[in-house]
């Protein structure tokens, strides 16, 4: 089959590969959608992976099920997680290889779906593998898995309606993040980001307050928007040294910070504001592809508008530079 192969540094080639084999836990799904996500940049950008194949916010029609899986038939429309467990560890020595400590991830440490077909071990229905309703397009369903996360890490600050919430990184986990506090009914949604497009799509989103970090002081103007009280809640889903220091300093009096975005470097902090704030800094990752998938088809959550590229398979190259430079970029989809 043709799969999308890293060879190095920012270097993706389309080429054969071995098909996948079935084994007797997992499932072999024809890939129709499979999104370009941040995390398959973080490495894209680096060396050292050669023979990733990323993918691992995807969708597409069941082609082969293993003899001990149950509930799943070949022609299903799903989408999927994918996760190896160690058998090594603590947890897994416990038999709750959910918990192990060691996972291999589909797209990562196996093949992931930019590729023709893709095989998902350990294949559940209901836990792994969930069916689609008619309601979602196959592009719908790549987008489970990103807005699950910015579902989780929403649930997680648990917002009311009364409070301002600052959502600070306008990629998709962002964007979906705000048309959650939206659906919330969260009174004041202040979004803070770089490129035009996604000022834009914030707006689109939901956002009552747009600040355009390039040119504006995003702490004045959050404080500015809060009759100098700062918000009650941060998403910080950006990721940098400059949004952390943003988020702490944007942050009211016994405010939270939820920390979605994934750091590329370490952070340089001074932890006495958030101290001197009773501040909470809470860690999110997590996902709910169940409460995702009832999201979209309830129509409280929508793809489309985040959705502005799509690439074949061969154009596996292009996408990946689309989604790392181009400005109009949101999400990019590889649809093989
Ligand atoms: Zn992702
Ligand atoms: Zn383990």
């Amino acid at each position: 089959m043709k799969a999308a192969v890293m060879h190095g540094a920012r270097d993706i080639r389309t080429v054969t590969v071995p098909d996948p084999v079935l084994e007797s836990h997992g499932v072999i799904i024809k890939v129709n959608a499979c999104g370009v996500c941040g995390s398959d940049l973080h490495v894209y950008k680096r060396n050292g992976q050669e023979g990733t194949i990323f993918g691992h916010e995807f969708s597409g029609d069941v082609v082969e099920v293993g003899a001990q899986v149950k509930g799943i038939t070949p022609g299903m429309r799903v989408t999927a997680v994918g996760f190896k467990p160690c058998g090594k560890c603590f947890w897994c020595a416990q038999g709750k290889w959910h918990r192990c400590s060691d996972m291999a991830l589909l797209g990562y440490q196996f093949p992931g779906a930019m590729a023709e077909y893709v095989h998902v071990p350990f294949a559940a229905l209901g836990r792994s593998v969930f069916p689609l309703p008619d309601e979602l397009t196959y592009e719908d369903a790549a987008s489970v898995e990103p807005l699950s996360i910015s579902y989780f890490s929403v649930n997680r600050a648990q917002p009311k309606e009364n409070e301002s919430i600052a959502v600070i990184g306008l990629g998709v986990i962002g964007l979906y993040a705000i048309q959650l506090l939206k659906s919330m009914g969260v009174s004041m949604i202040v979004a803070s980001g770089h490129r035009p497009s996604r000022l834009e799509a914030a707006k689109i989103c939901g956002a009552d307050i747009i600040i355009d970090a390039v040119k504006d002081d995003a702490v004045k103007a959050a404080m500015e928007a809060t009759a100098k009280m700062g918000v009650n809640t941060v998403v910080e889903c950006a990721g940098t040294q400059v949004t952390f220091d943003q988020s702490v300093a944007m942050a009211r009096g016994g405010g939270k910070i939820m920390m979605v975005g994934i750091y590329e470097e370490a952070l340089a902090w001074d932890p006495l504001p958030v101290i001197a704030k009773n501040l909470s800094l809470i860690g999110c990752l997590g996902g709910n592809f169940p409460a995702s998938i009832e999201l979209l088809k309830s129509g409280k959550v929508n793809a489309k508008p985040l959705i502005t590229h799509r690439f074949s398979l061969d154009q596996a190259a292009e996408a990946f530079k689309v989604q790392l430079q181009d400005p109009s970029a949101i999400k990019v989809m590889i649809k093989p």
